[in-house]
C-alpha cells in the first residue's frame, strides 16, 4: 500500500480549484459526530463574521472623526463597545468551535479505532500476515490521524477564511460599489491563475504519490538487502535502485515546478495582502482626488480589502489535507468492508480430534489454484510432515487448519465438524500453531507465555518453559519471568521460537500446526529447539511443515506436495524404497547439508519428536 502523500504540490501555497465535495466514505465515517461538527462549523462562521466587525467599527470611527461635527464624539463610544464586544464574541465562538471540533473528532477517532479493532479481530488470520500488517497500521494510526487533521483543523480553517471575506465584501459594497468591484479583481485573477497552475493536478498528484512510493520501496529494499549485497561485494548495487528512484522523483518534481512556476507565482503575488493594499491605495487615491469618494470612505477598503483575497492563500494548502483525508476515509472504509471470517450460523462442536481434508482446493486470487484436490487424514496423536519444494503449497495447506483462510473447494473437518461450523473460540482452543515468524508482545516473559491461558499459575508457566528448554535463559534475564520484552531485552530467533513453544504447551491445544524453524546456525540452539518440539509433540496431533527432512525421518507420515497436489505419502523408509520424488528431495538435501543427516544431529532430534508423539 502506498501512503497518500500529504505533502504539497510544486508550491505548498498554491490552492487548486477550491474545496471539493466530500465523497460518501468521508461523510459516512463522520456520521456519528455530524451534529457536533455542524455546530462547530456554525460557531466558527459566527467567530469569523464577528472578527470582521471591529474593522468595520474602526472604519466607522474614522468616518466620524473626519466629519468633525461636535455630535460625532458621542457616537464613538457605542462603536468602540461594539468593536470590543464583537472581538470578544469572535474569541469565545472561535475557541468553542475549536474545542467542539476536537471533542467530536476525539470521539470519532475512538469510535473508528474501536470499529477497526473489532473488525480486524474478525478478519481471517491469513489476511493479517505480511502485507496486511502494514495496511492495518496505516488505517488504525495514520489514516485516523489524517481524519483528525481534516475534522479538527482544516474544516474550521476553511470555514473561517471563506466566511469572513463575504461580510467584508458586503460591507465594502455599501461604502462604494465601484472600489468594491476593484477589490474583487485580485480574487478573480487569483482563482484563474490558481486553476491554471493546478490543471492536471490530480494526475500529477497520482504520479507524485507513485514516485514517493517507488522511493520508499527502494529504501526498504536498500535497507533490507544491504547486507546481502555487501557480502557479495556489490555494495554499489544496493543503492543503485534507491538513487534511481530519488533521481526520478527529482526530475518529475522539477518538471512539475517548471510547468506551473509562472502561473503559480503570479497567483500568489496577485492575492498577496501588500499587493492588494497597493492596488487599493492607488485606485482609492484616484477616487479621492477626483472627489468620487471621501478619504474616510477609503479607510475600510484599506483595512478590509486585503482580507477579501486572502482565502486563496489559505484554502490552497488545505486542499492537500482534504485530499489526504478523503484518501484515508476510502482506505478505512475499504478495510472495514473486507469480509470478516464468517461465524457459523449453525455452530457445531468437534467430536474428538481427527482431522480430515477432502477434495481441498485453495486459491489466493480466485483464479490459480495453489492447492488442488487434497485428501489427507491426521489421526489423533500422530506426527504428519509436509515436505516439497518451495512454493509447493506446504504453508498454505497447513494454514487451513487454524483457518488462516477458508478452503475454496472441498472441506476440512475436525472431529467430524467442518472448520467453518466451529465457533472461532472453540477452534482455537483445539488447534494451536507455532510459526517460524514468532511474534512476541511488548509484555513480560510470563505474560507472553500465558497468552493462550491468561489464568495459568506461575508454576504452570515455569513448567512449560522448562519443557520448552527456555527456563534457564529466562532465569538469566535481568528480572527473570517479569522481564519486559521488546524494549531493553530482545530474544534471539531460536529463543523466541522456544518461548512460543512454551506458549503453545501452556495453551495445550490437542492439534498443532508447526512451521519448523529453517535456519538456526548453532547446533546447540537447534538441539534445544528439537527438545522443545518433542515436548510439544507428546500426545498431540502434529502437522509439521518440514524444511529439513532430517528432522522428520520418523514422522508417522510424510506427505510430499508438488504444485499443490499430494504426489506421495508414507513413512520415510517406504518412501525411500519407492525411489520417487521424496528420494530425490532426500538425496538433494543430503548432498547439500551432509551434517544435517548425520546420526548425531538430526536423527536424535527426529527420534525425539517421534518418541514424544508416542508418549
Ligand atoms: P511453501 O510453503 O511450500 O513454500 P506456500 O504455501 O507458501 O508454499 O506457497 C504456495 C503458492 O502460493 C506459491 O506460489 C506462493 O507464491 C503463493 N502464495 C503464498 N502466500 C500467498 C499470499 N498470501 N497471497 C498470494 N499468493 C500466495
Amino acid at each position: 500500500m502506498t501512503s497518500q502523500p500529504s505533502g504539497p504540490g510544486p508550491d505548498p501555497e498554491h490552492p487548486g480549484a477550491g474545496t471539493e465535495t466530500p465523497p460518501p466514505p468521508l461523510r459516512t465515517l463522520a456520521e456519528p459526530v455530524r451534529g457536533r461538527l455542524a455546530l462547530a462549523v456554525g460557531l466558527q462562521a459566527v467567530a469569523a463574521l464577528a472578527g470582521v466587525v471591529p474593522f468595520i467599527a474602526v472604519s466607522l470611527i474614522a468616518d466620524r472623526l473626519t466629519e468633525g461635527s461636535p455630535a460625532a464624539g458621542d457616537t464613538l463610544w457605542p462603536l468602540v463597545t461594539l468593536a470590543c464586544a464583537a472581538g470578544l464574541l469572535a474569541l469565545v465562538c472561535g475557541t468553542a468551535a475549536g474545542a467542539l471540533a476536537h471533542v467530536a473528532d476525539n470521539d470519532l477517532q475512538l469510535t473508528l479505532r474501536r470499529r477497526l479493532a473489532r473488525h480486524i479481530g474478525r478478519l481471517p488470520l491469513g489476511r493479517l500476515t505480511g502485507r496486511g500488517t502494514g495496511e492495518v497500521k496505516q488505517a488504525v494510526q495514520d489514516d485516523v490521524s489524517a481524519l483528525h487533521t481534516l475534522f479538527a483543523h482544516t474544516l474550521l480553517d476553511v470555514v473561517a477564511v471563506l466566511t469572513a471575506p463575504v461580510l467584508a465584501l458586503g460591507y465594502l459594497f455599501t461604502v462604494d460599489w465601484r472600489l468594491a468591484l476593484v477589490t474583487v479583481v485580485p480574487l478573480v485573477l487569483g482563482v484563474l491563475l490558481f486553476s491554471r497552475a493546478m490543471s492536471g493536478a490530480a494526475a500529477q498528484m497520482a504520479e507524485f504519490g507513485a514516485a514517493l512510493g517507488r522511493i520508499s520501496a527502494a529504501a526498504v529494499e536498500f535497507a533490507a538487502g544491504i547486507a546481502v549485497f555487501k557480502s557479495f561485494g556489490r555494495g554499489r548495487k544496493a543503492h543503485e535502485r534507491f538513487v534511481g528512484a530519488t533521481e526520478g522523483f527529482a526530475d518529475f518534481f522539477s518538471g512539475w515546478v517548471r510547468a506551473t512556476l509562472v502561473s503559480s507565482t503570479a497567483a500568489v503575488l496577485v492575492v498577496a495582502p501588500a499587493v492588494v493594499l497597493l492596488l487599493l491605495s492607488v485606485v482609492g487615491t484616484v477616487f479621492v482626488t477626483n472627489g468620487w469618494m471621501t478619504g474616510a470612505e477609503l479607510v475600510p477598503f484599506l483595512l478590509l480589502g486585503p482580507a477579501v483575497a486572502a482565502p486563496m492563500g489559505v484554502v490552497g494548502p488545505r486542499i492537500q489535507q482534504i485530499r489526504a483525508g478523503q484518501a484515508a476515509a476510502v482506505r478505512i472504509t475499504e478495510l472495514l468492508a473486507t469480509p470478516a471470517l464468517p461465524e457459523p450460523t449453525a455452530p457445531a462442536l468437534p467430536d474428538g480430534h481427527h482431522i480430515s481434508m477432502r477434495g481441498v482446493s485453495f486459491s489466493y486470487d480466485g483464479r490459480t489454484d495453489v492447492l488442488s484436490g487434497v485428501d489427507l487424514d491426521l489421526a489423533p496423536g500422530t506426527v504428519t510432515a509436509l515436505v516439497g519444494p518451495s512454493g509447493s503449497g506446504k504453508s498454505t495447506l497447513a494454514s487451513l487448519l487454524p483457518r488462516f483462510h477458508d478452503v475454496t473447494a472441498g472441506k476440512v473437518t475436525l472431529g467430524g465438524a467442518d472448520l467453518r461450523d466451529i465457533p472461532a473460540t472453540e477452534l482455537y482452543r483445539r488447534v494451536g500453531f507455532v510459526l517460524q515468524d514468532v511474534r512476541l508482545l511488548r509484555a513480560s516473559v510470563a505474560d507472553n507465555i500465558r497468552l493462550g491461558r491468561p489464568d495459568a499459575t506461575d508454576e504452570e508457566v515455569e513448567r512449560c518453559a522448562r519443557a520448552a528448554r527456555i527456563h534457564d535463559r529466562v532465569m538469566a534475564l535481568p528480572d527473570g519471568y517479569a522481564t519486559q520484552l521488546g524494549t531493553a531485552v530482545t530474544l534471539s530467533g531460536g529463543e523466541a521460537q522456544r518461548l512460543s513453544i512454551a506458549r503453545a504447551l501452556l495453551a495445550d491445544a490437542p492439534v498443532l500446526v508447526l512451521d519448523e524453524a529453517t535456519a538456526y546456525a548453532d547446533p546447540h540452539s537447534e538441539a534445544l529447539i528439537q527438545d522443545a518440539l518433542s515436548a510439544l509433540a507428546a500426545g498431540r496431533t502434529l502437522l509439521v511443515i518440514a524444511h529439513r527432512l532430517s528432522t522428520i525421518r520418523s514422522a508417522d507420515r510424510i506427505v510430499v506436495l508438488e504444485d499443490g497436489r499430494i504426489t506421495e505419502q508414507g513413512r520415510h523408509d517406504d518412501l525411500l524404497a519407492a525411489k520417487g520424488r521424496y528420494t530425490t528431495l532426500w538425496e538433494a538435501q543430503r548432498t547439500a547439508q551432509p551434517h544435517r543427516t548425520a546420526p548425531a544431529g538430526g536423527d536424535r532430534a527426529a527420534d525425539d519428536i517421534r518418541q514424544g508423539s508416542a508418549r
